[in-house]
C-alpha cells in the first residue's frame, strides 16, 4: 500500500452536504495513508478539489481556483492535483485535458483512491477513474470535521431526473445503504458523544425504495431514535414531497429526538411548471404535506428551494409561486434564477426567459420571502430557546453561535469557557433577517 508520510494535503469542497461528507472520506483515506492536513494549496503536496456541478457559479469558482493553482504547481512539480466530485464525473474529458490535473476521480470511485495514489506516485501518468455503476464505500470512517454533529449519507444517487437537475447524471442511480452499515455508524458516533446527526440523501425519504421498502425511512428513523443515548437531534435532508407518507409523518412528529425542521423543496408554485420540471407532485399535494406536518406539530421549522424564470414561465405562473410562498410562510428559502445546465433536458427547452426578467422575478421573490423570514424570526423575541452551540461566528470571535431545533441561527456573547457541542438555553433579545440574537441563560451540565 502507498505510504504518504511527510505528505501534506489540502481539500477544497464545493456544493452540498453530500460533497462535504465525501471530502471527509477523502481526508480520512489520506490521513490513514499518513498524510497531514494543511490550510491552503501552496503548502500541500496533494490538492483535492471536490467539485459541484449543480450551479454554474460553483463551476466557475472551481475553474478559477484550478487556474490559479497552475503557477504553484509549476514551482512544485511533484504536487498531485486531484479533481473529484460531480463536475469530475460529468466533465471528466474536459478536466482531464487540463495539463496540471493528475487525477480525475468520479463520485463512485473514492474507495479507489489508495490504489490511484500508489500508481500516480510511481508512474506520474494521468489517471481518469470515473464509473457510472454502483458506489462502493471505502472501509474507513469519515474524518469528521465536527466533534458533535455528523452527516451520514443513507442513500446515494437519484432516479427522478427533474429536467433542470444534473445530479442523476453525476451521482448515478438511487442506492440505499444497508440498515446495518448506517446504524453501526450511528452507534459509533453516539458512543463518541455526538449530539446531532444529519441523514443525507438526494431524496432522503425515498430510503428503501430499492429494497421495495421492506425497511423504509420511517423504520430507520424509529430504530435510530431507540438506539441513541447522546444524540438528541436527528435531522435529515432533503426529502421529496410525495415520498412522505402517513407513517413517516407520524414518526417524525412523534419523537422528540427527531428535530422539528423540514427542508422541503417546492421549486415552483405552478402545476404546469412543475410538470415541465418533471417534479412528481402538484402544488395541492405539496400543501397537503405541509398541513399534515403543521397539524401534528405545535411548531416546525420549514425551509425550501425555489427556482424562478424556468423556461416558458409566465408572469402569472411566477405569481403563483409568490402566492404559495405567502400561503406557506416558510422560515427560510434558497431562491435561484433558473440557469441552464448543459446535459439536462430543460437546457434544450424552448421559451427561455430573458436573464434580466429572471433576475427581476428573483428579486421580487426575495423581497417577499425576506419579509416573511423577518416576521417569523420576530416571533422568537422574548422567548427562551434551546440551541446546540457550534462555536465562534466566522466574522467576530467575540460572538458565538448555535442553532435551534428549527434551524434558526442564534448568536450570543462569547462565553467564559468553551461550550461548543453543548446544548444551551438562550433568551432571545433581537431578531434579524439572518437569525436571532440573545443572552446565554443556561448550559447543559453546568
Ligand atoms: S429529486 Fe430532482 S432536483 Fe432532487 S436530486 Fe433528484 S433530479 Fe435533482
Amino acid at each position: 500500500m502507498v505510504y504518504l508520510k511527510d505528505y501534506k494535503y489540502f481539500v477544497k469542497t464545493y456544493g452540498c452536504q453530500a460533497n462535504e461528507y465525501d471530502s471527509e472520506l477523502i481526508a480520512s483515506i489520506l490521513e490513514k495513508l499518513g498524510a497531514e492536513a494543511v490550510d491552503n494549496e501552496s503548502d500541500a503536496d496533494i490538492v483535492v478539489f471536490n467539485t459541484c456541478a449543480v450551479r454554474k457559479n460553483a463551476e466557475n469558482k472551481f475553474y478559477g481556483r484550478l487556474g490559479a493553482l497552475k503557477k504553484i504547481k509549476n514551482e512544485k512539480k511533484d504536487m498531485i492535483v486531484i479533481v473529484a466530485g460531480c463536475l469530475a464525473q460529468k466533465d471528466y474529458l474536459k478536466i482531464s485535458s487540463i495539463d496540471h490535473v493528475d487525477v480525475v476521480l468520479g463520485t463512485h470511485r473514492i474507495s479507489a483512491l489508495p490504489q490511484i495514489l500508489q500508481e500516480i506516485k510511481y508512474s506520474r501518468k494521468k489517471i481518469v477513474d470515473v464509473d457510472f455503476t454502483g458506489r462502493t464505500e471505502p472501509d474507513v470512517p469519515a474524518r469528521r470535521l465536527s466533534k458533535f454533529s455528523a452527516y451520514i449519507p443513507i442513500m446515494f444517487g437519484c432516479d427522478y431526473y427533474c429536467t433542470f437537475c444534473i445530479v442523476p447524471f453525476t451521482r448515478g442511480k438511487m442506492q440505499s445503504r444497508s440498515r446495518e452499515e448506517i446504524l453501526k455508524e450511528v452507534k459509533n458516533l453516539d458512543e463518541k458523544g455526538y449530539k446531532e446527526i444529519i441523514y443525507l440523501g438526494q431524496t432522503v425519504n425515498a430510503y428503501g425504495i430499492d429494497n421495495k421498502f421492506q425497511y423504509d425511512f420511517a423504520d430507520l428513523l424509529e430504530e435510530t431514535v431507540s438506539l441513541v443515548k447522546n444524540i438528541r437531534w436527528i435531522r435529515f435532508t432533503s426529502p421529496y414531497p410525495t415520498n412522505f407518507n402517513q407513517k413517516q409523518i407520524e414518526v417524525i412528529s412523534k419523537y422528540s429526538k427527531i428535530a422539528k425542521h423540514i427542508h422541503l423543496p417546492l421549486q415552483s408554485g405552478n402545476n404546469e411548471i412543475l410538470r415541465k420540471m418533471a417534479r412528481r407532485y402538484t402544488v395541492e399535494q405539496f400543501l397537503d404535506v405541509i398541513s399534515q406536518f403543521r397539524e401534528k406539530n405545535e411548531y416546525i421549522g420549514l425551509s425550501t428551494d425555489i427556482i424562478v424564470g424556468f423556461p416558458t414561465e409566465t408572469e402569472e405562473q411566477f405569481y403563483d409561486t409568490l402566492s404559495v410562498v405567502e400561503k406557506v410562510r416558510f422560515d427560510q428559502a434558497f431562491m435561484f434564477a433558473y440557469s441552464e445546465r448543459e446535459g439536462t433536458k430543460a437546457a434544450n427547452y424552448e421559451g427561455a426567459i430573458p436573464y434580466r426578467e429572471r433576475l427581476k422575478r428573483l428579486y421580487k421573490l426575495i423581497e417577499v420571502q425576506n419579509k416573511i423570514t423577518e416576521e417569523k424570526n420576530r416571533e422568537y423575541v422574548g422567548k427562551i430557546v434551546e440551541i446546540l452551540v457550534e462555536g465562534s461566528t466566522d466574522k467576530n470571535p467575540l460572538m458565538w453561535e448555535g442553532r435551534t431545533e428549527t434551524n434558526k441561527i442564534v448568536v450570543f456573547n462569547k462565553p467564559n469557557k468553551d461550550i461548543s457541542g453543548k446544548f444551551a438555553k438562550v433568551k432571545i433579545n433581537n431578531s434579524f433577517l439572518w437569525g436571532l440574537e440573545g443572552e446565554l441563560m443556561e448550559v447543559e451540565g453546568d
